[in-house]
């Protein structure tokens, strides 16, 4: 029997309701102010701020508007980056570790303001999220990262249960415990970038899709970009190409490793099993190539996801995958077939952490890793208003001060690493597996 229903599509299951569109100019209007390459949560949100400060703007994207990862994602909002407070202090010592933390709270709080300002509804609900513990290792961790957050956290409110308690909870079976956060929400990632970029339109933002930025020029206190359509010169520019970073941005692609993320959706489910596992609840094992699963925002479907790695970037192979992992974590899944099967592209700096930096006139900020929403949607917020000459309250960061490390070796071999650091991941996971 195929896994892969009849109607399968190899693109975003987002796009359905909220299709990217291709702009709203074809070529650039006369030079601008700032120019933004990259729609995404963070070039859109950069470019609003600029627009609603009263800055002539425009967005290039060589896709269509907000098609990269910010239209793919799995639409989590959550108050903490995947290295929590222990690990980010562990790293970075109390005090960046501490700041870096309290800035993924902000961001959350702000991402929260945004549909309510411009008016409108991504269908944020809460969710419940368990994080389920693959080994007894594994559970360790969540019991320690759970004391510690409430020991000097934010109080996000981390509990461990056991694996008792899991199973009453959920209903999942086969896990040695697990961990409960009970602040998360979850979007619907298409409507919100959709939201965003009708705001830019509204701000008088000129949004230019299928246009890929080809050259980067400099001098005189303004830079000439040169793209697809014709040059345009800008006096300040904002660089938000992340995960998709090409030749035209040397400076990235020296320092981020570029990996894919496949999410999938599902067929409607029946109500029952919906109501018995997926009421409002997200579940992610413990993983390093972690697999999680999510209900879509009207409840009817669920969502799938999980790394990659060499298997190709067929989607219909990792659809399969993906099929695998959810029967694995609840078997009860069994015959549900899959609609949709897509990846995105994310970045990872040396360090994991989301940099901002002005090198040559050109503000750059990336490397938000799989939790780019909150903080993506408050950093454009934070360098748009810096270029405004906002002050400090409004537009400075936790992550101002950070060295941006570069990657050893050239930077063609930055796919393969990518590829190797999954793979690497999954001998881990493997190896932990096998001390039950
Ligand atoms: C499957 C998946 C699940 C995820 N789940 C979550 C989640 O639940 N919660 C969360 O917070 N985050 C999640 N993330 C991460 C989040 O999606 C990213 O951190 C975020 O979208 C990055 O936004 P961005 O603006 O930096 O880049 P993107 O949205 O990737 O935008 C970059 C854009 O730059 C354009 N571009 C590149 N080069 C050029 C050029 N030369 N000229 C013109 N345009 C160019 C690209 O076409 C692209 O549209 C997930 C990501 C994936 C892939």
């Amino acid at each position: 029997m195929s896994v892969l229903s009849s109607q399968f599509k190899p693109t975003s299951y987002w796009w359905e309701a909220a299709p990217p569109i291709d702009g709203t100019r074809a070529a650039p209007d006369g030079n601008y102010d700032v120019a933004v390459v990259g729609s995404g949560v963070i070039g859109l949100n950069a470019a609003l701020a600029l627009a609603e400060g009263g800055r002539k703007v425009v967005v290039f994207d060589s896709g269509k508007i907000g098609s990269g990862a910010s239209t793919r994602n799995n639409g989590s909002i959550v108050p903490f980056h995947f290295l929590h407070q222990e690990q980010l202090e562990a790293r970075f010592g109390a005090e960046v570790g501490a700041r870096v933390a309290r800035m993924f709270v902000d961001a959350f709080e702000h991402l929260l303001k945004v549909p309510k300002r411009y008016g409108f509804d991504p269908m944020i609900k809460p969710y419940e999220r368990f994080f389920l513990a693959c080994s007894p290792k594994h559970y360790a961790h969540y019991v320690a990262d759970a004391a510690l957050e409430g020991e000097r956290g934010l109080g996000l409110g981390w509990k461990p249960i056991d694996k008792a308690e899991l199973e009453r909870r959920t209903g999942v079976r086969g896990y040695h415990g697990g961990l409960h956060i009970p602040n998360s929400l979850a979007m619907h990632s298409g409507l919100y970038i959709q939201g965003v970029a009708q705001a830019c339109i509204a701000a008088g933002v000129d949004l230019i899709g299928k246009c890929r930025v080809l050259k980067m020029r400099g001098g005189g206190g303004t830079t000439t970009l040169v793209t697809e359509r014709g040059e345009v010169r800008a006096r300040e520019v904002v660089v938000a190409t992340n995960g998709y970073s090409d030749g035209a941005v040397p400076y990235l692609k020296q320092r981020l490793i570029p990996a894919r993320l496949y999410l999938s959706a599902t067929e409607p489910v029946d109500p029952k099993l919906m109501e018995r596992f997926f009421p409002d609840r997200q579940l992610a094992d413990s993983k390093r190539s972690m697999g999680w699963i999510r209900p879509t925002p009207d409840g009817t479907r669920l969502m799938v996801g999980g790394r990659g790695g060499m298997m190709g970037n067929d989607p219909e192979v990792h659809a399969r995958k993906l099929y695998q992992d959810m029967v694995a974590m609840v078997p009860e899944l069994a015959g549900i077939k899959l609609t949709h099967c897509w990846y995105g592209v994310i970045a990872f700096p040396m360090d994991f952490l989301p940099h901002v930096s002005k090198v040559d006139g050109i503000h750059y900020i990336v490397g938000c890793c799989g939790v780019g929403m909150c903080a993506g949607t408050y950093l454009g917020n934070r360098i748009g208003n810096r270029i405004l000459g906002a002050p400090q309250a409004d537009s400075a960061t936790a992550v101002d001060d950070l060295r941006f490390p570069r990657i050893p070796g050239p930077s063609a071999m930055n796919r393969l690493y990518s590829r190797l650091g999954i793979e690497w991941y999954n001998l881990r996971d493997w190896w932990d597996l096998r001390q039950k």
